[in-house]
């Protein structure tokens, strides 16, 4: 994994550190077929970039409102990959955390990759997910987003484990019957 963002790529990411988003950067090895970067790729565009590095993330530090929500992961502007495929996505976090722990942090996953062994280093960090779920249909989710059995019960122990760390849970309208049955997962699960 190459850290550090190219000359080009650091100008859109202090476009967005400018609005308090910091992206973490990188190419997203899980397969959504919805995602963006793929759309972008369709058009021509690049569709990745290296991860961020320490010195990327310091460099923007003194730019951050502390009044305002910080975004960790994504921004407007920057094609950004799920947060925590960043190897150190915790390590940085602890860094931004050292210099905002006051700051409420934000940042959106789908939840499959965190590795519950961090559920409470997560804790201490002031920061709450909004999971894009899709949905828990395995036949829908391997279709369209190739959730490995593994990554799906990842993602169910940390909605169950994890409840105070998340703001918001999206779930993606298929048709009436995958709503009722996603919905009356989440009950359970909640
Ligand atoms: S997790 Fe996000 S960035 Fe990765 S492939 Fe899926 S939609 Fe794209």
């Amino acid at each position: 994994m190459e850290l550090g963002l190219t000359k080009e790529d650091y100008k859109l990411f202090l476009k967005d550190a400018l609005s308090n988003s910091i992206v973490v950067g990188g190419k997203c090895k899980n397969n959504c077929i919805f995602c963006s970067c793929k759309a972008q790729k369709a058009a021509g565009l690049k569709n990745w970039t290296n991860y961020i590095s320490l010195n990327d993330l310091n460099s923007i530090l003194d730019i951050i409102n502390v009044n305002k929500i910080i975004h960790f992961g994504e921004g407007p502007s920057f094609l950004s990959c799920e947060p925590f495929q960043h190897t150190k996505y915790l390590d940085f976090l602890e860094v931004l955390n050292t210099h905002f722990t006051n700051t409420l942090k934000r940042a959106t996953t789908i939840g499959t990759n965190v590795n519950p062994n961090d559920y409470d280093r997560l804790r201490k960090m002031n920061i709450e997910f909004i999971v894009s779920v899709n949905t828990f249909n395995k036949k829908i989710r391997s279709q369209i987003m190739k959730t490995t059995e593994k990554e799906y019960y990842n993602l169910i122990d940390f909605l169950k484990n994890c409840q105070d760390l998340i703001y918001k849970i999206s779930l993606f309208y298929f048709n009436i019957d995958t709503l009722q049955e996603d919905l009356s997962i989440l009950n359970k699960i909640n």
